[in-house]
């Protein structure tokens, strides 16, 4: 079911959205070569405890999940590029970072994720992530009243497509709310004009995410890292965004 909030209810999502976009960029400010990825896990459940949140993640267990999740954050490092379960690796010259963090506070969810290089970057990692950017800023950019939830995903896609990039549909931006995974589902691409009607009050998580090469995952025996099936590296960039009458806002953003 799709749920639309009132502009009081918006509001009330702000919080969370700017302490989303504070830990991410402190994740961001601190990712660098020789830092563990269990550091920033622990950076981050740092903040939640200090800011009074909620993790979404550390109980998560969906049924495709092994086991609860059990950390608060997604560390995906270069052929891996969703939910990457934080483990004991140390950061090298050229990794291709992404990271995930959603969390609830006072009672509202935010969701947001972005790529970094640490150290020295190789280009074409480089225009992966500036591609990934530019979808998200293009799918941000149709989540306005009067277009279709389809126009969102053909933005983000006709991005992807000029690139030369694959499509992965398995995975893609969803509701927010209450909860972290709310109705409606929103595909990295899709048919202008086709689809839910977008209305003020609708609050979603936009959430490109490309692989150099190819658009088939597999899941790493960790049972909740995907990886690229040919080894090419990933980038993944989300805001969470609400439709309101002015156009979109994006309450994960970052200062
Ligand atoms: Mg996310």
């Amino acid at each position: 079911m799709i749920e639309l909030r009132t502009p009081a209810q918006i509001e009330e999502m702000r919080p969370a959205g700017r302490f989303v976009g504070e830990v991410l960029t402190a994740l961001a400010d601190k990712a660098a070569v020789g830092v563990n990825l269990l550091e920033l896990d622990e950076l981050a459940h740092q903040m939640i405890r200090d800011r009074g949140a909620e993790s979404c993640y550390i109980d998560y267990h969906p049924s495709f999940g092994a086991s609860p999740f059990g950390k608060v954050l997604c560390t995906s490092v270069n052929d891996a590029v969703l939910h990457g379960l934080p483990h004991d690796y140390t950061l090298a010259d050229g990794d291709l970072l992404s990271v995930d963090f959603a969390c609830s506070v006072d009672g509202w969810v935010a969701d947001s994720a972005l790529s970094v290089v640490v150290g020295t970057p190789r280009p074409e990692d480089v225009a992966l992530i500036d591609t990934t950017t530019r979808a998200l800023y293009a799918g941000i950019e149709a989540a306005q009243a009067g277009n279709k939830l389809g126009d969102i995903g053909h933005a983000i896609g006709s991005v992807a497509r000029d690139a030369g990039l694959k499509i992965n549909l398995q995975f893609g931006g969803h509701g927010v709310g209450r909860t972290m995974h709310g109705d409606p589902h929103v595909p990295n691409d899709g048919r202008p004009g086709r689809g839910f009607p977008l209305q003020p009050g609708l609050v979603i998580a936009i959430e490109p995410w490309f692989l150099h090469t190819t658009d088939e995952i597999y899941t790493d025996k960790d049972g909740w890292t995907l990886r690229s099936a040919d080894g090419s590296r990933g980038a993944h960039m989300e805001h969470t965004i609400a439709i309101t009458p002015d156009g979109p806002l994006v309450l994960t953003a970052r200062a």
